[in-house]
């Protein structure tokens, strides 16, 4: 059973890609200038775009036929092409579940059980239109041997960044051992540097480094406590802002950006006067904590599909942890009038869902959420390419169609700035010049 279940996985890889291919849309979504193109031909040459133009003559003709992505030409003359879609906060190795079933899983499997599961993860999320992810935040280096896997070809799966191992403090959101016994603990040992647990402005320095070494792309910090950690507090600072310094300072000279969870104003603050990049969840922001966003020109990534998942989890008695269920309902509806706020100050923010907390593949319900807040559906679509791709660092290459990009290109049945709904029913992706979606 298991063995053909793997060979299912390998058959389901995209289709060959012929070295050089067309696309052809009904229209193309120019993200920068917030126009569509009518009828337009996209060139790609290994996995690169080449060029972006009028329709060629012949294409296009039978809307209705198959794309073909084997014969070089693929027909979507019926459909809305767009950039694919970036999340830029996944946990892509994991997956929410009713807390008894959770504590069974944490006893019972092995590393390896919990990656054959993210590899199906991995190709829902891709198949849902979302060609490039950040994951923030695995144990065991999982995330970072995922990411190898899809780049080399070997599994289906969006582009990643990592962060591999989250770093927090003892007992802090992200400390692995939490809630364990004490004979448990003692068994295990205390979890160091290597597992991301740190006390200190040194210690801080040496997870930093720790990261470089097991090949993380980027640094992912717990500033305040979390909701689904078996902790009390979900909102508590938890760094102090000379050891949020040291993390950064250290990150810069490797080259990572910061990424910092932060439910609670005070860790929000702090994580942001020590110059991280990115304030995750951000739950509970005053106006000062807005300022400071705009002052040090942070990103805000909201997460907001979290937050509803939670909150309606919280209502069943048994999915969650006595000790998790009170934040879960308290924290977690919080998000959205706070996203509301920020957008409407200004605040820059780029697209992300905590995906993994609810169930991967719908990550699109979060541009419904921002539109529901009051954000247009352009500027929505825009979190999700253009500004999540400079929170990356790779706005030169990910995040629109034109030349020099990667070929990853989403389509979609009618007009998303019409209807934002339509980006959860995406037909077609395809990423690097590789179709893995077809009408
Ligand atoms: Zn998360």
């Amino acid at each position: 059973m298991l063995k053909l279940s793997a060979i299912g996985i390998l058959l389901a890889c995209g289709s060959a890609q012929a070295a050089t291919q067309t696309v052809d849309c009904g229209r193309l979504l120019d993200v920068k200038t917030g126009a569509w193109r009518d009828k337009v031909s996209i060139v790609i040459e290994d996995g690169v775009i080449k060029s972006v133009g009028p329709m060629s003559a012949g294409a296009g003709a039978g809307a209705n036929a198959d794309a073909n992505p084997t014969a070089g030409r693929v027909d979507l003359s019926a459909h809305s092409c767009l950039p694919g879609l970036i999340d830029m906060h996944v946990h892509l190795t994991g997956e929410t579940q009713k807390q008894a079933d959770a504590l069974r899983d944490a006893i019972s499997l092995n590393p390896a059980d919990h990656a054959y599961r993210s590899v199906v993860f991995a190709e829902r999320t891709l198949k849902a239109g979302f060609t490039t992810v950040r994951d923030l935040g695995a144990s065991d280096g999982l995330n970072v041997s995922l990411k190898r896997a899809i780049a080399a070809g070997s599994i289906p799966g969006p582009r990643m960044f990592t962060s591999g191992k989250s770093i927090a403090t003892t007992g802090g959101h992200a400390d692995p051992t939490n809630n364990f016994s004490q004979r448990l603990s003692h068994a295990l040992g205390t979890p160091g540097p290597n597992e991301g647990v740190v006390n200190s402005a040194e210690g801080a320095r040496e997870a930093v480094r720790a990261r470089y070494k097991e090949g993380a792309d980027l640094i992912k910090v717990t500033a305040t406590g979390g909701v689904l950690s078996q902790a009390r507090n979900g909102q508590n600072a938890q760094y102090t802002e000379d050891e949020l310094r040291a993390i950064v300072s250290t990150a810069k000279d490797y080259g990572f950006r910061v990424a910092a969870h932060a439910h609670g104003t005070e860790g929000i603050k702090r994580a942001l006067r020590a110059g991280i990049d990115s304030i995750e969840h951000g739950t509970i922001m005053d106006d000062d904590t807005i300022a400071l966003f705009k002052k040090h020109g942070a990103w805000y990534v909201p997460t907001m599909s979290a937050g509803r998942y939670v909150a309606d989890k919280a209502r069943d008695p048994d999915y969650y942890s006595p000790l998790v269920r009170p934040k879960a309902a308290a924290i977690g509806p919080q998000i959205q009038a706070t996203f509301a706020r920020a957008y409407k100050a200004g605040v820059k923010i780029a697209f992300g869902t905590d995906a993994g907390v609810f169930p991967h593949g719908e990550n699109a319900k979060e541009f419904a959420y921002m539109v529901e807040a009051g954000m247009a559906p352009l500027e929505a679509i825009r979190a999700a390419t253009l500004n999540a791709a400079a929170l990356l660092d790779q706005g030169t290459r990910l995040g629109s169609v034109e030349p020099g990009y990667a070929a990853d290109i989403i389509a979609v049945a009618g007009d998303p700035l019409r209807d934002i709904a339509l980006l959860q029913q995406v037909r077609f992706v395809m990423k690097d010049g590789v179709v893995y979606k077809q009408p």
